[in-house]
């Protein structure tokens, strides 16, 4: 591909008449035209134009180690040339699948041991709702097929994943609901709370999880599902007090907890996955983009052993799976990825050193724009709520542009931020990323926020 050089206006010209972006508005990219990136070093990327663009999203919160890591590059040349390509389908396996199924086993929560690789975090969702319908039917209760989900979560692109996430326009587009989705209310205090503290918020928004159940029929449900903090929805870090009550009360009406680790996992929250952070005991565990820093697309659900044995009782072929299940170059490039979060102790290091400056540095700049109303999210995981009023909480309009217009002008300072729901706009930079570069990013990130109050007439 290296040896393909065009101009940008030939590369647009191209990309105008044969690209379909995804999560794009077609008719605004044309007029536009698209950024082509060329290459990535470190935490920063470069457009066609030269321009260096610090990545404060790390790509889609995904490149948890950074851009151009030889380890993980080594891992894909070798196992591309030993062996490209085989399935594990029918009896058989590679090397890298197992391997990477045993070090992931001791990475998760006590008792998920199992490891059935998909290419994305929506197939790995796909999957859980077929392997959690599956285990009520073995259990002799096929009426439990209904996934409970929360507004503003996000599972996937899917048909099934689109309906599980609670994403409005995703559900508008399709016209409406598959059966048997349902969702709750996403824990944002800030939105939802009124005059409760957040502790108590928490309990009544976890309690709607209680009235859904009981308004659906227990019978009837299968699982819920929740990023541990809610990533496209807005950084939304839940409150202290929410997922406790959250797993007591499946427990109690014999309901699967399903976290989904897509985002959280692999150091983000500062442990190794947001169900360690908020002391959840899930019964499935789906995962993808920092399991391989995104440099091969792999994803992954982890099952509970008490799942996996009432799936394996079944005596019976499971009917399901991908060509590319565990594709062994992928595998082995996770299995890198893993093995150099490791090696630097990221983790650790997001745990006690860079979360903690990020999440200062980014705070100080909060309390004092006066757009901006609170700072969400865990670890690396930064959110700022936009708000026309400050003093009283008031966010702004879901029509309102601030949060489009603030990211192309964080572009244009070269910063990726994103917008994300409830008029926030986000940053999740990779693991690795210095404080000197944590500097760099909250000061763009209060530039563009300083010229988008400016436009709107805000401050
Ligand atoms: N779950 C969560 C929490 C996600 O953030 C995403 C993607 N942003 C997905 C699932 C879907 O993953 P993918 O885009 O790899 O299908």
């Amino acid at each position: 591909m290296s040896q393909i050089v065009r101009t940008t206006q030939q590369w647009q010209g191209l990309d105008r008449s044969h690209h379909m972006h995804p999560f794009t508005d077609p008719r605004d990219l044309n007029k536009k035209g698209t950024r082509v990136i060329t290459r990535a070093e470190g935490v920063y990327i470069w457009d066609s134009e030269g321009n260096k663009i610090l990545d404060g999203m790390a790509g889609l919160w995904c490149v948890a180690v950074g851009y151009g890591r030889q380890e993980l590059i080594d891992a894909a040349n070798e196992q591309l040339k030993t062996l490209p390509y085989y399935n594990s389908f029918f009896q058989t396996s590679t090397p890298s699948q197992i391997e990477l199924s045993h070090v992931l086993s001791e990475l998760t929560p006590p008792g998920l041991n199992r490891f059935f690789f998909t290419n994305s975090g929506s197939e790995a969702n796909d999957t859980v709702i077929r392997l959690a319908r599956y285990y009520w039917k073995l259990r002799g209760q096929p009426t439990k097929r209904t996934f409970i989900g929360r507004k503003f979560g996000y599972h996937g692109s899917t048909v099934a994943t689109s309906s599980l996430s609670g994403m409005a326009p995703m559900h508008d587009q399709d016209h409406e609901l598959l059966p048997h989705f349902a969702h709750i209310v996403h824990p944002h205090w800030y939105t939802q709370g009124g005059d409760l503290s957040r502790e108590e918020f928490g309990l009544q928004a976890a309690r709607e999880l209680e009235k859904k159940i009981l308004e659906l029929g227990a019978d009837n449900v299968a699982a819920f599902i929740g990023e541990p903090c809610q990533g496209a929805g807005g950084g939304i870090d839940p409150p202290s007090t929410y997922w406790p009550e959250i797993q007591r009360i499946c427990k109690k009406y014999d309901v699967l907890l399903v976290a989904d680790e897509v985002i959280c996992g692999f150091g983000r929250t500062g442990e190794w996955f947001g169900s360690h952070t908020y002391g959840i005991e899930p019964d499935f565990m789906p995962m993808a983009k920092g399991l391989s820093s995104g440099y091969l697309p792999i994803g992954a659900v982890a099952i509970h052993d008490r799942i996996f044995e009432v799936l394996s009782e079944g005596g019976k072929m499971i009917h399901h799976g991908f060509t590319y299940s565990g594709h062994p170059a992928a595998c082995a490039v996770a299995l890198a990825n893993i093995a150099l979060i490791k090696k630097e102790g990221l983790v650790e290091r997001v745990k006690s050193d860079i979360a903690p400056y990020f999440r200062a540095t980014l705070q100080q700049m909060a309390d004092a724009h006066p757009i901006v109303g609170e700072l969400r999210g865990v670890g690396l995981i930064g959110a700022v709520q936009l708000v026309s009023d400050k003093a009283n909480r008031t966010v702004l309009p879901p029509t309102h542009e601030a949060p489009i217009k603030a990211r192309e002008f964080a572009i244009q300072n070269n910063l990726i931020m994103r917008p994300a729901g409830l008029q926030s706009l986000v940053v999740a930079p990779p693991l690795v990323i210095t404080r000197t570069q944590v500097d760099e990013l909250v000061d763009k990130m209060k530039r563009s926020l300083d010229q988008t109050a400016q436009l709107f007439g805000l401050a």
